[in-house]
């Protein structure tokens, strides 16, 4: 609905809705009920939103699901909404970091969402340009400055990294970063940086963390990773050469796995290809055959 959220009037009419649903957020976390074991996104009535916020100026509109408008309100100011009477019993504040997966698609999709946005308000309650403040329009899609001399308009951002699968044949080149568990490795990945192309990025990312150059560079799929604000992009590449070289300090080590080693985990995530992270798709698909 990004083409009416400039009309306010509509915005209210929308808001009024006698169904409209706000998905809350809390100091970045999102309200799930998890109470069957199978997590889910829960959205409150306006009505309940209403009983305990005095202001609902804050209000972001999201969009329609189906016939029905939704929105997200950020309760950060609150100690602990959770324990409010429409809201207790219904669920738990919970980091969608850590079952973003287990979430049915489209509640990972309008929880990424609510939570993103929400962010984004909170670290641009200020004019990047002249320091004034800035206040929410456009149904809470934009943040305009308050300075009638600056008047700039802010919009939410979203940083762009990239992720690759990079191989040689039948293995793939894995690294584990210092923090990660002995046996955990992944694919690469990296920001992609100013007036760079996607490709670009690729080829710096593989080349300052392991020191391999790469060709062949293609595009596969994406994922939005909210935590605060990235897309991640996810990219095939052939290594010219099979020397690693480890140039970055985050990694603790990095190796070659053949497609033998990778198989079986290959399997289990082909059944279940949207509860897997894009890292683990990619591996999947290459060690599969599917993924070209
Ligand atoms: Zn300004």
């Amino acid at each position: 609905m990004a083409e009416r959220r400039t009309d306010s009037v509509w915005l209210e009419e929308v808001a009024g809705h006698k169904d409209a649903v706000v998905v809350p957020v809390w100091r970045t976390h999102n309200l799930i009920d998890d109470l069957t074991g199978k997590p889910k996104a829960i959205g409150l009535s306006m009505g309940s939103i209403s009983d305990i916020v005095d202001d609902t100026s804050h209000l972001v509109f999201l969009g329609y699901r189906g016939q029905v408008p939704y929105f997200t309100i950020d309760l950060s100011h609150m100690d602990e909404p959770s324990e409010l009477p429409p809201l207790k019993g219904s669920g738990q504040f919970t980091d969608i970091r850590n079952i973003g997966l287990d979430l049915p698609k489209e509640d990972g999709g309008l929880l990424a969402y609510s939570r993103a946005i929400a962010q984004w308000h909170k670290t641009h309650k200020f004019c990047s340009r002249c320091g004034s403040p800035t206040v929410p329009r456009d149904g809470g899609h934009m943040r305009q400055c308050t300075n009638p001399d600056c008047n700039t308009q802010h919009f939410p951002r979203t940083d762009m990294a990239v992720i690759m699968l990079v191989s040689s044949g039948d293995k793939i080149v894995m690294g584990r970063k210092k923090d990660w568990a002995e046996d955990r490795f992944s694919i690469l990945a990296g920001f992609v940086e100013p007036g760079e192309t996607l490709e670009g990025a690729v080829a710096r990312e593989v080349m300052e963390e392991v020191g391999i150059p790469v060709t062949n560079i293609n595009y596969h799929s994406s994922q939005p990773w909210p935590f605060p604000s990235n897309l991640m992009l996810g990219f095939f590449a052939e290594a010219e050469s099979e020397e690693i070289n480890i140039q970055d300090d985050e990694l603790a080590e990095a190796r070659w796995f053949s497609r033998e080693e990778l198989i079986d985990e290959a399997r289990e995530y082909a059944q279940k290809p949207h509860s897997v992270s894009i890292a683990r798709r990619l591996i999947s698909e290459w060690a599969l055959g599917t993924g070209f």
